[in-house]
């Protein structure tokens, strides 16, 4: 009789509760993918796939500590691209120079869609030399890629202003001195890299 009863116990164990922690598990599983999700998708630029702008920044202040470079990056005469072929070519043009940036990055580096035809990135812990180097590598990969659009092809090119962010020193001051090198290499002709230093790191 009291055997009974703890084999009626087990049996009802292994019916109820078994079946009960699976659906448990499995939903508490399917909630978490379901959050990372939605948390991939906020943190997202839609049309680009890169880091949005509050996420570049938040991602920063997680690390006020660290150093490297800020480079902003932005398309030379994009308008002229959605004046002659229509706006969904320029997306097509923000979407592409997007990738080759991104290409050109290592782990740990953000990139974000800054404004419309504006990347923001930062280089960790790189220094001026490296940063140079990739800035350039970023140029002349977007300058030596062939876009198709409805329509046809295009080429576009990119201008780059760099400025160094020291240890602990306010990410905004590094923002800022980069788009004043951008602001520099745009009037030295466009398809340039300028780096707040002073020194240009290439001329057309
Ligand atoms: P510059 O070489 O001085 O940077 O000239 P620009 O023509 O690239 O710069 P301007 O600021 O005059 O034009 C940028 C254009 O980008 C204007 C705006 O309509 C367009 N734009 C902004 N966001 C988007 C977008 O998401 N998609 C498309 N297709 N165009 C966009
Ligand atoms: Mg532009
Ligand atoms: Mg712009």
């Amino acid at each position: 009789m009291f055997g009974t009863t703890i084999f009626t116990h087990v049996i009802l164990t292994v019916l109820v509760v078994g079946p009960a922690a699976l659906i448990a598990t499995t939903s508490l599983r399917r909630a978490t993918l379901m959050s990372d999700e939605l948390l991939r998708l906020v943190n997202s630029d839609r049309l680009t796939g890169v880091a949005t702008r509050d996420c570049f920044f938040s991602e920063l202040a997680q690390c006020e500590a660290s150093f490297g470079v800020s480079l902003m990056v932005d398309i030379d005469h994009f308008k002229r691209i959605n004046d002659t072929h229509g706006h969904l070519a320029g997306d097509e043009v923000i979407r592409s120079v997007a990738e080759r940036l991104r290409q050109n990055l290592r782990e740990g580096d953000i990139i974000c869609r800054f404004g419309g035809e504006e990347f923001l990135i930062f280089l960790d812990r790189a220094d001026h030399q490296h940063s140079v180097q990739v800035a350039e590598r970023m140029r002349s990969s977007v300058a030596d890629q062939k876009i198709e659009v409805d329509g046809g092809a295009v080429f576009v090119t990119v201008s780059i202003g760099g400025a160094s962010k020291a240890q602990n020193e306010d990410i905004n001051a590094a923002i800022k001195a980069a788009d004043d090198a951008l602001y520099w290499a745009k009037g030295l002709g466009r398809n340039q890299t300028y780096f707040m230093t002073g020194a240009l790191a290439r001329t057309g």
